[in-house]
């Protein structure tokens, strides 16, 4: 079964105020340190992983782009000799728009990173500065410019919709430029607002206008629309991308679908690397130290820490052995936001021995009731039902999801 890696590089030149991300400004200087750390980390797992194909790499954030060509170059070398990356593996990085130029992007291009994520959120410049975003939309039309001189042809741009005093007027106009940028994929994500963060804090002083959950979903369901009238499958609750193979009969997802991130919701193993980062593999659920000393410190010194099965590093301070019942509900947290595959109850029984209707016939039945989940019969395997968000369900995905944990 192939594996995915994710890496997580928590440097951030500015810490922007609606942001809970483990990610940290003004400690740039501990970058050196950082990225050897995660070498050692990379060699200390890859020794452990036997022969483990890798066919997806995501360099995520905090900002990877602020790392030097040179120190992609040093960690993918790394990953290369500890792994078996697939010729034609994914590789993607999360930038800022405001932190490239046409000599990094060409050298991490040619390094073999061939699909890149821009933060955009907005092209609303009051919008952007009350995010405390550091660009402006000229900005990202000069980074999506030079991405695609420096051989990108796999672009994402990062939206967020129910700002707080966003109109739905502005929110139009962000995604037609966005659309006139032609990135191959769109990713778009109402705004929360997280405990512990300065817009968490203003909101519960009532200083920040809350965003309206009814604009909100009128804004998503424009984002639908508008999206799909444009050539955009909607292929996930927030994610967009263009198909040039249209939805053969043997795939249920775009051809620029975040191969990535279907990992995730497809619940297939991952490898994290990195301060803070989440893994799940080999039954288990783990997550690395969160801040950076922390986790320089314990790779720099890794057999003052217990034994570790694979996945586990000297990093890992929280690990969990998976259940069956986990595993299951996990199953259908993450499959269920795949809006046009949905879960097949063939592929559910393959992987637990059980059909949906035997785990779940309540659950199952009451969503049905309600208008949230639909039954299919399913495009690719005619003889099975798939069961998928309906419209509604997609606006209230949270009420579903909480069925199933
Ligand atoms: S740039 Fe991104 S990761 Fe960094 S603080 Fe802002 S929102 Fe968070």
């Amino acid at each position: 079964m192939n594996t995915s890696i994710y890496l997580h590089i928590p440097f951030c030149k500015h810490r922007c105020a609606y942001c809970d991300f483990n990610t940290y400004a003004g400690q740039e200087d501990s970058i050196p340190a950082y990225v050897n750390a995660l070498i050692r980390e990379i060699e200390f797992v890859g020794h452990r992983a036997g022969q483990t194909n890798i066919h997806t790499v995501f360099f995520g954030g905090g900002t990877p782009s602020l790392l030097s060509a040179l120190q992609f170059d040093s960690i993918l070398k790394a990953l290369y000799s500890a792994f078996t990356v697939t010729a034609d593996a994914e590789i993607s990085i999360e930038a800022n728009p405001g932190t490239i130029s046409p000599e990094k992007l060409n050298a991490i291009r040619k390094s073999g990173i061939n699909r890149i994520s821009f933060g955009v959120q907005s092209a609303n410049t009051e919008e952007l500065r009350m995010l405390e975003r550091i660009h402006d939309f000229f900005t990202v039309i000069e980074a999506v410019s030079t991405a695609r001189k420096a051989g990108f042809d796999n672009l994402n741009l990062d939206l967020i919709y129910g700002l707080p005093e966003q109109t739905l007027a502005s929110w139009q106009t962000t995604l037609h430029r966005i659309v006139d940028l032609h990135p191959e994929h769109i990713s778009a994500y109402a705004l929360t607002l997280e405990h512990g963060t300065p817009f968490g804090r203003w909101s519960s002083k009532g200083l920040l206008p809350l965003p309206d959950p009814d604009l909100a979903a009128e804004m998503y369901e424009y984002a639908e629309e508008f999206l799909e009238s444009n050539g955009y499958v909607h292929y996930e609750i927030s994610n967009w991308a263009k198909d040039i193979n249209q939805l053969s009969a043997n795939s249920t997802q775009p051809s620029y679908a975040c191969r990535h991130n279907l990992q995730y919701w497809h619940s297939l193993p991952y490898l994290a690397f990195g301060a803070g980062a989440h893994g799940y593999a080999n039954g288990y659920r783990y997550s690395n130290a969160l801040r950076i000393k922390t986790y320089i410190e314990r790779l720099l010194h890794p057999s003052s820490f217990t034994p570790h099965p694979f996945p586990l590093s000297p990093a890992t301070v929280n690990q969990h052995k998976q259940t069956l019942q986990d595993d299951m509900s996990e199953y259908m947290l993450n499959n269920l936001r795949l809006t046009n595959a949905g879960v097949a109850d063939s592929d559910f029984r393959l992987r637990f021995g059980s059909g949906l209707l035997d785990v779940y016939p309540r659950e199952i039945d009451e969503l049905v009731k309600n208008g949230l989940l639909e039954i299919k019969t399913s495009e690719v395997l005619e003889t099975s039902e798939v069961y998928r968000l309906t419209k509604r369900g997609r606006l209230l995905g949270n009420q579903v999801f909480m069925r199933f944990v």
